[in-house]
C-alpha cells in the first residue's frame, strides 16, 4: 500500500466524485523545492519567508528577496506559489532585527503588526514580491496574523504605494493578496475581511493556540492545543462559510491540513485546497482518492 501511495504521488488526487482536489506544499525556501516537486506538490500553499531573514547578520535587501522569490516561483511553472510576508516575533526572533523583550510575545508585536510598524522593512519585501510577480504571475502574497480589516487595508495601501513607486500596476504584475486566518478576531469578522482579501488560508497552528488560549509550545497545556476541539472546528467552518459567501477560496496550511484523520472533516467544512509538509503529500492524496467532496 505504501508503494502504491508513493508511485501515485505525482498524479493528481481525484476524489470519488471526480473532483481534482489540489494539494500543495509548505516550504521554507529554495532548498525544499525539489522535495516538494518530487512529493507531488501542485504549487506552494505556504512559503515561510522567515528563512531569508533568519540566521544572518543583516536583513536581506530587495534584490536578493526578488531573486529568491522569482527562482522558487519559476521552479513550479504555472502552479501557484503563496508567499507569506515576514512572520517573526513571538517565538521567532531575528538576529538582524532586534526586537524588544515582551511579557506576552504571542500576544505582542509579531507578524503583520511588526511589519506595519516598520513600513521601510515591509515595503522592501512587498516591492520584491511585486517585481517577482511581474515575471512570475503564479506568485500570490499572503499576510499572517491579520486581526482586523484596518490592518488589511493598511497592507493593501502599502502594496498600492509600492506599485506606484515601481511603475508596476496590477495589469503588469498581477498578484493576489490573501490573508491567513489564525487569530480569533479574524474568524469573527471573516465576512468583512473576505470583502477585502483575495483568498483565505487557515493557519491552524496559531488558530488553535489562540482559540484555546493555550501556548502551542508549552507541554503543560499540550492537551488543549488540539485542532479537534469543537471550538476550533467551529472556527474553521465559520471561516469557510464567510469565504464561500464572498466567493473567495479558503485553503488550509496549518499542520491539521496534513493529518489524514481529519481530511474528511475538512472537505465537509468546505476547504478547497490543502497545503502541508512535502513528506505528507503522497498519503494526503491517497486519502483524498477515497473521499467525496460533495
Ligand atoms: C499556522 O499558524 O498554522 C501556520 C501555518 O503558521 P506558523 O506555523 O508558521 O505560525
Ligand atoms: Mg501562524
Amino acid at each position: 500500500e505504501r508503494d502504491e501511495t508513493l508511485t501515485r504521488a505525482l498524479e493528481p488526487a481525484i476524489t470519488l466524485d471526480g473532483v481534482h482536489y489540489p494539494v500543495q506544499a509548505n516550504i521554507g525556501g529554495f532548498a525544499d523545492v525539489e522535495k516538494a516537486l518530487a512529493s507531488g506538490a501542485e504549487g506552494v500553499g505556504l512559503l515561510r519567508t522567515e528563512f531569508l531573514f533568519q540566521a544572518r547578520a543583516e536583513l536581506p535587501d530587495e534584490d536578493s528577496q526578488y531573486q529568491e522569490y522569482k527562482r522558487i516561483a519559476a521552479a513550479f511553472g504555472d502552479q501557484p506559489i503563496t508567499i507569506r510576508t515576514l512572520d517573526v516575533g513571538g517565538d521567532k526572533p531575528l538576529a538582524s532585527y532586534p526586537m524588544a523583550e515582551e511579557e506576552n510575545p504571542f500576544l505582542g508585536h509579531r507578524g503583520v503588526r511588526m511589519c506595519l510598524s516598520d513600513p521601510a522593512l515591509f515595503k522592501t519585501q512587498i516591492r520584491a514580491l511585486i517585481r517577482a510577480a511581474s515575471e512570475q504571475p503564479n506568485i500570490q502574497m499572503m499576510v499572517p496574523m491579520i486581526a482586523n480589516v484596518r490592518e488589511l487595508k493598511a497592507v493593501k495601501a502599502l502594496v498600492a504605494d509600492c506599485r506606484t513607486e515601481l511603475g508596476l500596476p496590477e495589469e503588469q504584475a498581477p498578484m493576489q493578496v490573501g490573508i491567513m486566518i489564525e487569530v480569533p478576531s479574524a474568524v469573527l469578522d471573516a465576512e468583512a475581511l473576505a470583502a477585502e482579501a483575495d483568498f483565505f488560508s487557515i493557519g491552524t497552528n496559531d488558530l488553535t493556540q489562540y482559540v484555546m488560549a493555550a501556548d502551542r509550545g508549552n507541554p503543560q497545556v499540550a492537551e488543549l492545543v488540539d485542532y479537534n476541539e469543537p471550538a476550533v472546528l467551529t472556527a474553521i467552518r465559520m471561516t469557510c462559510e464567510a469565504g464561500k459567501k464572498a466567493g473567495i477560496p479558503v485553503s488550509m496550511c496549518g499542520e491539521m491540513a496534513g493529518d489524514t484523520k481529519v481530511t474528511e472533516t475538512l472537505l465537509k467544512a468546505g476547504l478547497s485546497k490543502l497545503s502541508a509538509s512535502p513528506s505528507l503529500l503522497p498519503s494526503l492524496k491517497a486519502k483524498l482518492r477515497t473521499l467525496s467532496v460533495a
